[in-house]
């Protein structure tokens, strides 16, 4: 699995051909990349319809490529009614399966002005990851780890304001016990400064076997 690091909540991930956009906010202040540089794309995740998650930006790149457009239900049918054609309108513990990815929905503690917050858990034939939107940690987190370990990576919100904090996700790390995690969310605005090496110093303490990739807007790792 290659991971691209776009920003903020922003990802592109790349598995035996299928190409993946989650929470793409291509017109965000760190996204290395725009509309125009996006050419094919298979499955678009959208986690709730804040601005800086890119719903905007997923709806163009389903229109563009034919991609999928995955969210909540209430979201999923709103890209719908605005000429995204091929959609799926998923509620929290819902899965579908497209060309041998299967995307899980689930809860997130956060809000949105569309229905409700989510987070989704995506597996491909030999690996998996874990984008929690925005979140504080929850208990719950734990099922996840329970239903689907091991989780290759968990895409992990750090930053504070919106979402946890550096200890906070620290905790969710332990409960969701995936392979790697690479910090997100932060540093995009002053709000949310955090500092992801004083993060994955926390998290080698608590969580040995756990490895923490942090990488800059534009930067990828295989996993
Ligand atoms: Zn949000």
């Amino acid at each position: 699995m290659k991971v691209t690091f776009l920003g903020h909540a922003s990802f592109k991930i790349e598995e035996d051909e299928q190409i993946l956009y989650v929470d793409p906010w291509l017109t965000g202040p760190t996204s290395p990349i725009t509309i125009d540089d996006v050419d094919k794309a298979d499955i678009v995740l959208v986690t709730h319809d804040h601005t800086d998650h890119g719903f905007v930006e997923g709806k163009e790149i389903c229109k563009k490529t034919g991609a999928y457009f995955v969210a909540l239900n209430e979201l999923a049918h709103k890209a719908g009614e605005q000429g995204v054609e091929n959609i799926h309108t998923l509620n929290i513990g819902g899965s579908v399966n497209i060309g041998g990815v299967t995307v899980t929905l689930v809860q997130a503690f956060h809000s949105a002005g569309t229905g409700a917050p989510t987070g989704f858990i995506v597996r491909f034939p030999s690996s998996s990851f874990y984008h929690p939107g925005d979140t504080g940690v929850f208990a719950s987190m734990s099922l996840f780890s329970e239903l689907y370990s091991p989780i290759d990576v968990f895409l992990c919100p750090i930053g504070s304001y919106f979402t946890q904090d550096i200890h906070q996700a620290e905790l969710a790390v332990k409960l969701i016990k995936p392979k790697n995690v690479i910090p997100m969310h932060y540093n995009t605005f002053p709000v949310i400064e955090a500092n992801p090496e004083k993060f994955k110093g926390m998290v080698e303490n608590s969580s040995p076997d756990v490895k923490v990739i942090i990488i800059k807007p534009g930067e990828s790792t295989e996993i």
